[in-house]
């Protein structure tokens, strides 16, 4: 009968949902901008400079698959570009500061604020990223550090069971 071959196929594979939570958008971001792995918040994001681990070192999720690429510098010369500019503009406006320390000051400031940024913006981009499941972080997570321990220390038999004794 070809209407019971119909009921017999197999639905399409649904992929099994993790059962471990992924960190909410801001928090990820947040520790993405301390430089933490956005799951755990335990293991360090970054090798080098801009350098992003394989995988994180605490809870194991894979970081190389992370498309941060041209946004976290973008990001920065947007925000650096405001901050400097205004600066800028309301000092060079209110004072007469003499050239050598405008010559200095401006670029210095502009440098030294770039370069301190790009790794957290950068950080807080893969912690967008891992968020929104985009790119290579939409694959199931690994448990997080110290997970089962706490289950494990929570059980409430064990102080009843030490009076008991007592
Ligand atoms: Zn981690």
């Amino acid at each position: 009968m070809p209407l019971e071959t119909k009921h017999e196929i197999d639905p399409p594979p649904v992929a099994v949902p993790s059962t471990v939570e992924r960190t909410k958008l801001i928090p990820a971001m947040a520790l993405g901008f301390v430089c933490r792995c956005p799951h755990c918040g335990e293991g360090r994001l970054f090798g080098r400079f801009l350098k992003v681990r394989p995988a994180c070192e605490a809870c194991g999720l894979s970081l190389d698959g992370h498309r941060a690429d041209d946004l976290p510098p973008y990001l920065v010369i947007f925000i650096v570009g405001h901050i400097v500019g205004y600066l800028i503009l309301k000092i060079e406006m209110g004072y007469d500061l003499p050239l050598w320390v405008s010559a200095t000051l401006w670029p210095g400031l502009t440098l030294g604020l770039a370069l301190g940024l790009l790794q957290p913006v950068k950080g807080a981009v893969i912690g967008l990223q891992y968020a929104m499941r985009m790119h290579g972080f939409e694959t199931s997570l690994p448990p997080r550090p110290g997970a089962e321990e706490t289950r494990v220390g929570s059980g409430d038999t064990a102080p009843a069971a030490g009076i008991g004794r007592v």
